[in-house]
This record gives structure tokens, C-alpha cells and sequence, in this order.
């Protein structure tokens, strides 16, 4: 049998599954604060759901979905990102209304078939969150307010960070301009990759992520739909960014920003951490999607978030030197002079670890010794040592790891001993 794990997945080993548990933690307790209530969606959905979301011509949908066959003959597909789930949930469950709002976060794999390579995977975890129901440009603020607020909460410094943000225009301006780009790109055919060129039919916007430098410099003097949004985009974006200035939110304008997702409206953006990540140096982004609903067939509800992708945040982190908090395995190792005591000892963890103590034992009748190594392996700051000799006066000793002094205590005061002494 193999033994590894599938190409482009990984492991979470316990340091980077409790980095990921830190994170979510994290994004909980900030995203409660501005009023976004977790939800969870299946892994996997029709097939048509990311369809008909993300679009067919993006490369998602072409060429990276885990897209299958189930026993009942229906098209599942492994979810490649989170809003197109979301807002079928919503519609599902009618969570918007008419007229009202909902926020929502999520958090969980999400799967995508590509080339894997550094923070590039083909199973990788994502936070997001969406608001729904809210046309206003300060929503638009207060969602990038709270994906900025996210890492920099975690530690990764202001500095280390760019936030990019554009406009995509609506569904009044943006059609003219994507058949301006396709007429550009058949003009400029003679410069550009095939794929650029394919893409003048199905997606043109998407030549301006193209990583070609050929490309690159085509596409750096193409028209710009930030010079041809609509007065009311034009008028939403400037509200975005009075409100992002009012924030004290640094931000930078990228107009060639197209983000890969079809779905998108009016406002984009993007984080990009400078990492040592290469070309994949975005660790989040999201943007506005007023039509999705509509065309998910459900009541015509603004929306917008964010997804943030867990693999590159960390790589940011490791990249600003900042260490995951962790808490020790055990604060109390509970040690046994011989087996005779074991099942004395037993009770001792029990009833720390019902005072909420984080305590371990030895299950194994190691000499006291190797005990004592595996407390300070596990990071314990006291171990109870539990002897036949003190438990007929009804105490064990408690060890301090640091000090080695030893003190007596009687076992029925054990966890408020130890309390104190952990200063808890
Ligand atoms: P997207 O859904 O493409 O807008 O991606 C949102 C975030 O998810 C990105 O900024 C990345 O941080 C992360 N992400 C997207 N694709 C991958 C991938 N294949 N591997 C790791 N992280 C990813």
C-alpha cells in the first residue's frame, strides 16, 4: 500500500493543525464581534453549482474541479471554494428575505486540481465569510476592514502586506469593456500566448493575469474598465475607498486586478504578503457578487466576502517569524513511585482533569525517572508524584519542574493546590 498522501494534499501534523485551530479561533472570535454567524455546507454539491457560479470559462470550472459520478448516476463536484455552496444554502434555506441581510462564515477544505507547489495545493483550507442582502459601499469597507483586521490579529505585520482593490464594473459596463479586451486581444493576437488568444472568445479579462511576460506587456497597455465604469460603479467605488480612507485603511488600486471568478461585481480584492511565495503570494480575497443569487434562481440579493486560504496565511507567518501560541500538553504530569498506586494516581488525573487541570499520567509503570522526562517533554510545570508510602497519610508530593522543590499536600486539596501553584 502507498503511504502517501495523495499529491498536492498534506497532513496536518498537531503544529500546523493547531496553527489552522488558532486561526479559526481567531477569525470566530473577530468575525462575532461584526456580527457573522457560522455555517457549515457539505463538501461536495451538484455538479452545476459551481457551474453556473463561477462560470464555465474560468479555469476552475475548465480545468481544476474533482467533478464525479456518484452510485445514483448524479454529477458531484468536491467543492473548490466556499461562496457558490454558501449561496446555494442561503437560497435553500431561505436565509435573506427580502429586504433583510444575513452574515455568514465558513471554514473547511476546499479542493481544486492543480499544479501543486509551494502554497499552491490540491486540498486546501480556507476561511471566509459573506454578507448578504447589503448593496452599501460601507459594507464593502467593513468586510476588507475585517479580512486586514483578521491578519493582523494573527501577527502578521501591516508592512508585510498589500491590499489591492478595483472595481469589475456591473452588468451595464462591463460587457462593453470585456468586448473591448477581446478586441484588443485579437488586434495584439500576433503578441500574445494561444491561451490569451483563446480566451478573447470565452474569458478575455482573464489575459490581464496571465504570468507571460510577453503578456504581461500587451496587456499593460490595454484599456482599463476603471476609465469606463458606469457613474453608479464609478460612484460605488469612490464610496468604497471614503470609506477605507476613513478607516485609515492603506490600500493600493490595481486596475488590471480581474480576480479568476465570473461571479464577480463591482468591488475586488485582493491581500498579497510578501512571503517568499513567488507567484502565489495571495493569501486572500474576495469581492462583490450582486447578481449571483439571481442567477442561482433566487430573489435578487446583493452580496460580497472574502475567502482567506489557510496554507499562505501561514507561510506569511512563518515568514514574519511569528510562533503559533500553543499551550503545554499537560500542565501536571501525574507520576506513580510503583504499580501498586496506579489506581490512585488514576483518580489524582481524574479529578485534576475535572478541575480543568490539563494533566497526563503514566499508563505504562516507567521507573520514575523516565516519568519525569516525559512530563518535561510534555511541558508540565508541576508533577503530582502519588507513592504508597504518603497515601496512607492521604497525600502525594507535588514536584515543581523548574525549582525541583517538593512540597506535601494532602490529596483531597490536590487541585486547589495545584491551581495555585499554576496561578490560575
Ligand atoms: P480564491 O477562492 O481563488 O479567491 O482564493 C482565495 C484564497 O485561497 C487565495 O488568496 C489563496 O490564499 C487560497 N488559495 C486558492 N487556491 C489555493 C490553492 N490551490 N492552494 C492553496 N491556497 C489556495
Amino acid at each position: 500500500m502507498n503511504v502517501r498522501a495523495p499529491k498536492g494534499t498534506a497532513d496536518m501534523l498537531p503544529p500546523v493543525a493547531r496553527a489552522w485551530e488558532y486561526m479559526t479561533r481567531t477569525a470566530q472570535e473577530l468575525f462575532a464581534r461584526y456580527g457573522y454567524e457560522p455555517v457549515y455546507t457539505p463538501l461536495f454539491e451538484h455538479t452545476d453549482v459551481f457551474v453556473r457560479s463561477i462560470g464555465e470559462a474560468t479555469d476552475i470550472v475548465s480545468k481544476e474541479m474533482y467533478t464525479f459520478e456518484d452510485r445514483g448516476g448524479r454529477s458531484i463536484t468536491l467543492r473548490p471554494e466556499g461562496t457558490a455552496s454558501v449561496v446555494r444554502a442561503a437560497i435553500e434555506h431561505n436565509m435573506v428575505p427580502t429586504g433583510s441581510s444575513a452574515k455568514i462564515y465558513y471554514s473547511g477544505p476546499m479542493f481544486r486540481y492543480e499544479r501543486p507547489q509551494k502554497g499552491r495545493m490540491r486540498q486546501f483550507w480556507q476561511i471566509g465569510l459573506e454578507a448578504l442582502g447589503m448593496p452599501e459601499p460601507s459594507v464593502d469597507a467593513e468586510v476588507i476592514a475585517v479580512l486586514m483586521e483578521f491578519y493582523e490579529r494573527i501577527g502578521i505585520p501591516r508592512e508585510n502586506m498589500r491590499l489591492l482593490v478595483n472595481s469589475m464594473g456591473d452588468a451595464f459596463c462591463r460587457p462593453p469593456y470585456r468586448d473591448k479586451i477581446a478586441d484588443y486581444i485579437r488586434d495584439h493576437a500576433d503578441s500574445l500566448c494561444e491561451e490569451c488568444v483563446r480566451r478573447a472568445a470565452s474569458n478575455p479579462l482573464r489575459a490581464f493575469d496571465c504570468k507571460n511576460p510577453g503578456c504581461r506587456e500587451v496587456m499593460s497597455t490595454a484599456p482599463l474598465l476603471r476609465d469606463e465604469l458606469c457613474p453608479e460603479c464609478e460612484e460605488h467605488y469612490g464610496a468604497v475607498k471614503s470609506y477605507l480612507d476613513a478607516l485609515g485603511i492603506a490600500y493600493e488600486e490595481d486596475p488590471s486586478l480581474v480576480r479568476g471568478l465570473d461571479y464577480y461585481t463591482r468591488t475586488v480584492f485582493e491581500v498579497q504578503a510578501d512571503a517568499g511565495l513567488g507567484s502565489q503570494n495571495a493569501i486572500g480575497g474576495g469581492g462583490r457578487y450582486d447578481r449571483l443569487m439571481e442567477e442561482f434562481g433566487g430573489p435578487a440579493t446583493p452580496g460580497l466576502g472574502f475567502a482567506l486560504g489557510f496554507e499562505r496565511t501561514l507561510l506569511a507567518l512563518e515568514a514574519a517569524g511569528v510562533e503559533i501560541p500553543s499551550h503545554p500538553i499537560a500542565e501536571v504530569y501525574v507520576a506513580r513511585v510503583d504499580s501498586s498506586v496506579a489506581l490512585r494516581a488514576f483518580e489524582i488525573a481524574a479529578s485534576l482533569r475535572s478541575a480543568g487541570i490539563a494533566s497526563e499520567l503514566d499508563h505504562q509503570a516507567r521507573s520514575l525517572k523516565s516519568q519525569f522526562k516525559q512530563a518535561d517533554r510534555l511541558g508540565a510545570r508541576l508533577t503530582v508524584i502519588v507513592g504508597p508510602e504518603e497515601l496512607t497519610v492521604g497525600e502525594a508530593t507535588v514536584r515543581d519542574m523548574l525549582t525541583k522543590s517538593e512540597t506535601r499536600v494532602a490529596i483531597d486539596a490536590l487541585p486547589a493546590h495545584v491551581m495555585e501553584m499554576l496561578g490560575a
